[in-house]
């Protein structure tokens, strides 16, 4: 077998191994062996009550996903070597792998999980000069040269843990073979399996990092418990701990970017081995969680969501506006993009910085770099160092104390400069640069990672990305985003009398379709996926007809006209009586009805028939509407406060939009006509004025709200 060279596994398999001394219960339970197959379709978890049964069961599953053409990470909880010197001192080579060779040779294990290990720690042991390294064994079972106490150990030489271990809270050492937690006997136990596998699989199976080949399978050493707080917090309810850890871990790695994962294999030390992800705790944390969001299936709306209790006549606007945000949660599921081309699309979990932002400390600015120290008051004049350091060029050697370099801005500041001063601040021959001191420690330098660190959060799970994000998320090493589907958003027009383009005829009693344009490019321009549902003329069963397309094409259905609960009102008389219809009367001018229901588990926006309306309606309840469905939080439009250019007496009782827009001097002006029907007010404006509820007296120069259209996401 040759190296396939590929970058990316294809199917990642971790094992929860187990050292029990005979085989686990029938029942699937904790503290035995459990193996998750992650594929590209699906996640698997597999439990085997004995060491053998799931070695043979890895075997075969690795012989298929190879015949297949699949490439195989696998991962053991075990270590895969011990503390330096260990396998010199056992074998005479200081390769791990050696050590393998020579635990297969001694190690006993039989199919009901009958070993001998503690004879064969003990056999090990006699090699060392002293007491140890190995120890723990059951009290009944009294071996000379294993210890029952690690206290008892004594000049074998070996240091306690490996490097690995050296850095994770609470990792047990590998000499410790007996009690909960001890990985020692799991390592004992599984090397000579995976010794078994290399024998059986030659040269296509390596072993990172000791092995650098890229092979069909690659065999590493992981332990869930890097993960321990996210596998709580992501377990499902009663799911035993181990199934949710090498479900969860595998899930995780999967969720990894191919060439990343490939680099964290070859991560680590070549004698002792090493933990995979090791110091990348947060980022397989955030892997795991993106992986979860993009099995989530978000739940559905219940079917009385929109229900208004008895007796409610008129509502006020911000009370509707309370009830669809409580009735409402996101509908869309999730995929993962290019950071590149996630724009407009919201986030479905949180993202990791990857790395710190500037990852090195840099200059600021065009100028001359030296160490602050060797800096004093007065004229400052420093000898400089051959050579420069620019973005892109490191100078790589150290710059002496009492020297300057030049220094571009965005260079890493090379060894011994902490401090730059501006160029225009100098003078310079060429061979010595002169400045005015004293100067700032750390003048005009970046630290590394003052703009983000490493590991630490960037930017939220439910923010829509925009411009920015994209540099934000691209400078921190994030090449995808685990984003939500963007919501789906059905548009359909209802009437008689219209027409469903201006490009056809239209008698003196018809009217060309002005709501369905505008509503489809208002979804649109909210980053929706906006799906044209048509036209359907006042007629129960073509505007079922077309609903039911909607339910099945869309996430959220948007009708205009028919929405009141007079006797042309089609759309209202089919929700009601095929649908869950829940008639809000809003205390709003212009609007009024609001006709919402759930078809066929859709929600549907039912929107009055005039364009005015449908508009102000669309803009003040569909869009934090909306933006809840698609995973992006309920939206608060942005309104401030301008001095009114107009008079007007309002009557208590309902809110009111006004078609607005801002003069010369900053005060907002409003259209001629508050007639509902003229749509040319609408593109004459520039936002809405909002008039509170209650009675307002305004005249020119009185304080009013006003809501751009941009603050109202149309453009
Ligand atoms: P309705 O809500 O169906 O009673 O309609 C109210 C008013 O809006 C009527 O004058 C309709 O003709 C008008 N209208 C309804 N739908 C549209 C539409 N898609 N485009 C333009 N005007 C409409
Ligand atoms: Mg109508």
């Amino acid at each position: 077998m040759t190296d396939t060279g590929a970058s990316g596994f294809d199917t990642i398999v971790i094992v929860d191994w187990s050292a029990r001394a005979a085989l686990s219960p029938v029942r699937p339970s904790a503290d035995a062996i459990w193996i998750a197959i992650a594929r590209a379709e699906a996640i698997t978890c597999h439990y085997h009550r004995g060491r053998e049964d799931a070695y043979q069961a890895l075997k075969r599953m690795f012989e298929t996903e190879i015949a297949a053409g699949r490439r195989v990470l696998a991962g053991f909880d075990f270590a895969f070597g011990y503390p330096r010197g260990f396998a010199e001192a056992l074998t005479g080579s200081a390769d791990p792998l050696a050590v393998w060779a020579a635990l297969a040779a001694r190690i006993e294990d039989a199919p009901d999980n009958a070993n001998n290990r503690f004879e064969v720690a003990a056999a090990l042991n006699a090699r060392f000069p002293g007491v140890g390294p190995f120890w723990g064994r059951p009290a009944t079972r009294d071996l000379p040269g294993l210890p029952d106490k690690g206290t008892a150990r004594h000049g074998h030489g070996m240091a306690e843990r490996r490097e690995c271990e050296a850095r994770v809270p609470g990792a047990q050492s590998v000499w410790k073979l007996y009690t909960t937690g001890s990985v020692g006997s799991q390592s004992l136990l599984g090397l000579p399996r995976l010794h078994r596998l290399r024998q059986h699989f030659g040269p296509a199976l390596s072993v990172r990092p000791f092995e650098d080949r890229a092979t069909p399978l690659t065999l590493v050493e992981i332990f869930p418990s890097l993960l321990a707080k996210t596998i709580r917090l992501l377990a499902e309810p009663g799911e035993i701990k181990d199934r949710a850890q090498v479900r969860l871990l595998a899930a995780a790695l999967r969720a990894l970017p191919p060439a990343r994962l490939e680099a964290l294999t070859r991560e680590g030390d070549r004698e002792e081995g090493w933990i995979l992800g090791l110091g990348h705790e947060e980022e397989l944390a955030a892997a795991a969680k993106l992986a979860q969001a993009s099995t989530l299936t978000p739940p559905r709306l219940r079917d009385d969501c929109f229900a208004m209790p008895q007796g409610v006549s008129w509502v006020p606007v911000d009370e509707a506006l309370e009830r669809l945000r409580a009735a409402l949660h996101p509908v869309t599921g999730t995929e993962v993009l290019p950071t590149a081309q996630a724009r407009g699309r919201v986030l479905a979990a949180d993202t990791i910085a990857r790395r710190s932002n500037p990852p090195r400390p840099n200059s600021a600015v065009d100028g001359y770099g030296f160490a602050h120290e060797a800096t004093g008051e007065g004229v400052q004049r420093l000898p400089l160092v051959e050579g420069r350091a620019a973005a892109g060029q490191p100078f790589e050697a150290a710059v002496p104390a009492g020297y300057a370099i030049r220094i571009l801005t965005g260079a890493i500041l090379p060894e011994g400069v902490d401090t730059v001063v501006l160029e225009e601040d100098c003078a310079t021959d060429g061979a010595v640069v002169a400045f005015d001191g004293p100067v700032k420690p750390r003048a005009n330098t970046r630290k590394a990672g003052e703009d983000v660190t490493e590991g630490s959060p960037a930017l939220p799970a439910g923010h829509r990305l925009r411009a920015p994000d994209l540099a934000l998320l691209s400078a921190l090493g994030v090449a995808e985003v685990t984003v939500h589907r963007p919501l789906r958003v059905g548009v359909l027009s209802t009437g008689d009398e219209i027409i469903g383009s201006p490009a056809d005829p239209a008698k003196p009693h018809q009217i060309w379709d002005a709501n369905r344009p505008m509503l489809l490019s208002l979804a649109e321009g909210w980053d929706y996926e906006a799906i044209d549902l048509g036209h359907a003329r006042d007629d129960a069963e073509e505007i079922a007809a077309r609903l039911d397309r909607g339910a099945q094409a869309c996430d959220v259905i948007l009708t205009s006209g028919g929405a009141s609960a007079g006797d042309e009102d089609h759309v209202s008389a089919l929700l009601r009586a095929k649908g869950t219809l829940s008639s809000w009367r809003i205390a709003l001018k212009p609007g009024r009805p609001l006709a919402l229901a759930l078809w066929q588990g859709t929600p549907v926006f039912g929107l009055p028939g005039n364009p005015v309306a449908a508009l102000v309606c669309a803009l003040i309840f569909a869009r934090p509407a909306f933006s809840l469905l698609a995973g992006a939080g309920w939206l608060a439009p942005q309104g401030f406060t301008v001095p009114a250019a107009f008079s007007k007496r309002k009557k208590p009782g309902r809110r009111e939009y006004l078609r607005a827009r801002l003069d010369a001097e900053g005060r907002a002006e409003v259209f001629a006509s508050e007639g509902s029907g003229r749509i040319s007010g609408l593109s004459w404006a520039e936002g809405l004025v909002e008039l509170p509820d209650g009675a307002v007296e305004v005249s020119p120069g009185t304080p009013v709200r006003f809501l751009p259209y941009s603050a109202l996401g149309l453009r």
